[in-house]
């Protein structure tokens, strides 16, 4: 990385040169561009079942979906909701609707009704592709709104079966000029501040970031054709979409999918299918680590280990070492409104040495990065502790709909603001030491304080509230509650954590709640987040 002083502002680069990126092709095309090299090959390994599909399999029923879509009306612009676990069929309508040019947002399935409805509703979702399992939460409300729903497996009566969509003709998808502007995803996170917003990915976006992970001469070229790469992270977020899905898809890897993480099932399925390449988030190392039972199966072929989402301590890098010593491990760092790879560890290159522990890699080709005082907006130099911002195509167009987020993100000369504190080393690595912004991540999911703080202000019993996150072994961090009970009212820890429970999905439940006389803010009504974390750390949290 060069830290360019001329311009009196300290920006990095990537050491390695920049590559060529056909960003301005549809993301269908760049990603099957080499197919015909590996078109008999195993693209997707269904877990489950066994059932292998092959590059030309994948990508002719990709186009099939594409036709069975618009059959129903969906057209270029149009927005589907894919509410579903990993499974070949995520994979055929996300490039189903990319072949069409509509757009697809995901959703968690685990989301209660209301957290999926509010992002089908602000999203304008056409159509929802599911599970039957899940169908029910929303079934009311596609009724109301005149939304099909189809399902993967056997429809519940008024929804339609996934088929009807692979057994369109192929020859008939229609003509589309697709624009690399154009979103092609929309995955919903809240950023730094507030409630969780439409992030637009372009084809453009998607396309620059995949090329710059795996394509070029000489790159982080951490995969390629003979390798099998792990789908166990879901495919509903944007680490597993882009860097295992995408990025797979370009190379021609062969790509295992596992519906849901469970440790004896991945150990037999990485046994069986030799898997090489394990993209992973902090706890699914941790169980690789720690549990007795890894010995008994043969991991060996595991020669990359890459984690990402959350910060992974040195202490868990060392012991996931220490039980697959033939695995180069390093972690990516993302975020979803960067398209989401910032930085990657170099350790991941053809002849790469090792970064450092803790070090969340270097940034990516094609892409500047600065660090910045939050109080002045100055960039720094190396070794000083600031904002982290990046600049490429890969960054989202923005939020949708939404002008003044998409401002406050990405400024006027395209910096997009991370939220995150680090600082660059003297051999270019990048360490990631604090968070600026609201969010907490739960195991790599996000939770938006703003979004408990609202359910909680609603309740009448409770005058004000504010949710920061606690440091927790097993998830990283939980959410907790500061909360200021209304006049007379004698609501208990209990009955709030109830009262969340049954309106948000697993991770977003309050881990504790403290009772307090006021929530600290700022003159301008700010929560001074800062210490209630500080209040936390301390003995007695009130
Ligand atoms: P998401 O948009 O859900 O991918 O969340 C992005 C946020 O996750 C980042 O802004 C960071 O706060 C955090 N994050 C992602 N990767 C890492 C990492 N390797 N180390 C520390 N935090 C990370």
């Amino acid at each position: 990385m060069e830290a360019n002083q001329e311009q009196q502002e300290f920006i990095f680069r990537s050491r390695l040169p920049d590559v060529y990126i056909p960003n301005h092709l549809p993301l269908q095309t760049y990603c099957f561009e080499k197919i015909s090299q590996f078109k008999d090959h195993p693209c997707l390994i269904n877990g489950p079942n066994g059932r292998i599909y092959s590059y030309a399999e994948v990508e002719l029923t990709a186009r099939r979906v594409a036709t069975g879509l618009n059959n129903l009306g969906i057209q270029q612009g149009d927005v589907i909701m894919l509410l579903l676990q990993n499974s070949p069929e995520f994979v055929f309508a996300f490039l189903g609707a990319s072949f069409l040019g509509a757009i697809s947002t995901t959703a968690n399935p685990f989301y209660t009704p209301a957290e999926i409805v509010k992002q089908a509703t602000a999203s304008k979702t056409r159509l929802l592709i599911t599970q039957a399992v899940y169908a029910e939460k929303v079934k009311n409300f596609a009724k109301e709104n005149d939304i099909k729903i189809i399902t993967i497996d056997t429809p519940p009566e008024g929804c339609m079966h996934f088929s009807e969509l692979t057994q369109a003709d192929e020859s008939e998808i229609p003509p589309v000029k697709i624009n690399p502007d154009d979103v092609v995803a929309l995955p919903y996170s809240s950023g730094t501040t507030g409630l969780p917003k439409g992030v637009m990915l372009t084809h453009k976006s998607l396309v620059t970031s995949v090329a710059q992970q795996v394509d070029g001469e000489n790159p982080n070229l951490y995969f390629h054709e003979k390798d099998v790469i792990l789908c166990v992270l879901p495919l509903f977020h944007i680490y597993s979409l882009n860097s295992v899905l995408l990025c797979s898809l370009r190379v021609g890897a062969a790509i295992l999918i596992m519906q849901k993480f469970e440790i004896v099932t991945l150990m037999e399925l990485v046994q069986k299918y030799k898997v090489t390449i394990a993209p992973l988030v902090p706890p699914i190392v941790l169980a690789i680590a720690k549990t007795p039972d890894v010995d008994k199966y043969d991991l060996s072929s595991i020669r990359t280990v890459m984690s990402g989402a959350a910060p992974m301590g040195k202490e868990l890098e060392d012991a996931v070492r220490a039980r697959l010593p033939n695995a180069k491990l390093g972690q990516g760092y993302g975020m979803t409104e960067a398209g989401p790879v910032l930085a990657m560890n170099l350790a991941f290159a053809k002849q790469a040495c090792e970064t450092k522990s803790g070090s969340c890699g270097t940034v990516v080709r094609n892409a500047e990065m600065k660090i910045v005082n939050p109080d002045t907006g100055a960039s720094l130099p190396r070794n000083q502790s600031g904002e982290i911002c990046i600049r490429g195509s890969q960054i989202m167009k923005g939020y949708l709909n939404d002008p003044e987020a998409t401002q406050r993100t990405i400024d006027k000369d395209g910096w997009l603001h991370t939220g995150d504190v680090g600082y660059i080393d003297d051999d270019d690595e990048l360490f990631i030491v604090d968070r600026l912004k609201e969010l907490i991540k739960y195991k790599g999911f996000q939770v938006a304080p703003a979004e408990l703080e609202a359910m909680l202000i609603g309740h009448p019993n409770i005058f004000d509230a504010a949710v920061v996150p606690m440091k927790d072994e097993a998830a990283g961090e939980v959410p907790v509650a500061f909360v200021v009970r209304s006049n007379g009212s004698k609501i208990t820890e209990d009955e709030i954590k109830q009262f969340i429970s049954k309106q948000v999905v697993f991770y977003k439940r309050l881990g504790q709640v403290f009772f307090t006389e006021a929530i600290p803010k700022a003159p301008s009504g700010k929560i001074l987040r800062k210490d209630l974390r500080a209040r936390l750390a301390s003995d007695i949290p009130k």
